[in-house]
């Protein structure tokens, strides 16, 4: 099991689009395991998105990104990374696949609604930005046996 942090950008919120975004996630089958809305200092954002530093994006991005209240959350499932990011869809809301979360709702290159960690490790670090220890939850999914075929042992 892997986890992601997603975030759902300012103009997710500002477009009543958070239900419906997180709804997603959820008929999908990932269990989630931490969310909150709250706002993204600058000093935040700027260790977020470090790897962009440097980039003609990278100050627009941080005006963006901490322009207002967003929503956080911890997803836990197989692959998580890897499945969330196709559900996002590619960067730029123009180019997204239709189907995607950005393909469906996004048609700028940078007010696209989404992000998702793009590694494990980025995952981790992302989730230690946004979220103290307490305010993650361990917890039994009573479904778990019908997302996955969890009867040979391994989680399939
Ligand atoms: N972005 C932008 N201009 C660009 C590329 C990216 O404004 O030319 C913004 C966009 O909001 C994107 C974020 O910067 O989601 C981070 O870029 P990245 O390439 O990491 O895309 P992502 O991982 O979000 O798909
Ligand atoms: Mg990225």
């Amino acid at each position: 099991m892997e986890r992601t942090l997603i975030i759902l950008k300012p103009d997710a919120v500002q477009r009543h689009l958070v239900g419906k975004i997180i709804s997603r996630f959820e008929e999908k089958g990932f269990q989630v395991t931490g969310l909150k809305m709250t706002r993204i200092t600058e000093a935040m954002a700027r260790k977020h998105y470090a790897v962009h530093e440097g980039k003609d994006f990278f100050k627009p991005l941080i005006r963006y990104i901490s322009s207002g209240p967003l929503i956080v959350m911890v997803l836990k499932g197989k692959d998580a990374i890897e499945v969330a990011r196709k559900m996002m869809g590619s960067t730029f809301g123009s180019k997204a696949e239709s189907g995607t979360i950005r393909g469906d709702y996004a048609v700028s290159t940078r007010f696209n609604l989404v992000h998702g960690s793009d590694s494990p490790e980025t995952a981790e670090k992302e989730i230690s930005i946004f979220f103290k220890k307490e305010e993650l939850f361990d917890y039994n999914l009573n479904d778990l046996q019908w997302i996955y075929d969890m009867s040979m042992g391994d989680i399939v």
